[in-house]
């Protein structure tokens, strides 16, 4: 799939094809039809056939983003501190996806092939283990909290570096630092420790802006 820059529009002939790529891998993805809609400008009728056409279902429904920032970064009874690694990976990847042009990106593009790289990274540890991926609209909310839609201020959503094994993880804007520790750090010493993977080893301490 060609990059789509983010200048680029669905009307613009130019990138008719590049969009319709983008519409068919986010229906392949499973993302709701709201998200295809918005990146792509296809009206819902048209997300619906290709849904059907694709998947033989209709696309899932409901508001774009779910839940709260909490469930992102802050361990409790059902949400685990590998969960919140996964979380670190894919805003990783996400970032790293960010600088692989000198232009910016379409952030519907920038989800979708951060989304399959993400996949494809965290396959292995998700087939030997029991840790849960993300999908698509998990994704697509995780970023929405990073301010990826918006470049508004108000991002609920940041990161930060743990001092002890460098990674950058969620942290919730606003709490107290010294609460939210490092979900890598809190696995290693309480379970089997966690190989770490290219996208999260990134050591540049820079913060995750919006695409
Ligand atoms: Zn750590």
């Amino acid at each position: 799939m060609n990059p789509i820059p983010e200048h680029a529009r669905p009307a613009d002939p130019r990138w008719a094809v590049e969009f319709q790529a983008l519409a068919r891998g986010l229906v392949i993805a499973g993302a709701k039809g709201k998200i295809i809609e918005r990146f792509t400008d296809l009206p819902h009728r048209k997300v619906s056939e290709l849904y059907k056409a694709l998947r033989g279902f209709t696309p899932p429904t409901g508001p774009v983003t779910q839940g709260s920032v909490r469930q992102f970064a802050v361990p409790s009874n059902h949400i685990s501190p590998e969960w919140i690694i996964q979380c670190a990976i894919f805003m990783a990847c996400y970032e790293r996806m960010g600088k692989f042009t000198a232009e910016r990106l379409h952030r519907g593009w920038q989800l979708l092939t951060t989304f399959n790289g993400y996949l494809s990274l965290t396959d292995k540890l998700s087939q030997t283990t029991s840790v849960k991926q993300l999908d698509i609209n998990q994704a697509y909310a995780l970023m929405s909290f990073c301010g990826f839609m918006t470049s508004s201020a108000g991002v609920e959503l940041q990161r930060t570096v743990c001092p002890v094994c460098s990674i950058k993880y969620p942290v919730v804007a606003g709490e107290e630092l010294a609460r939210q520790h490092c979900p890598v750090c809190t696995v290693s010493a309480t379970g089997p420790s966690l190989s770490r993977t290219d996208c999260a080893s990134d050591s540049e301490d820079t913060p995750l802006k919006p695409a």
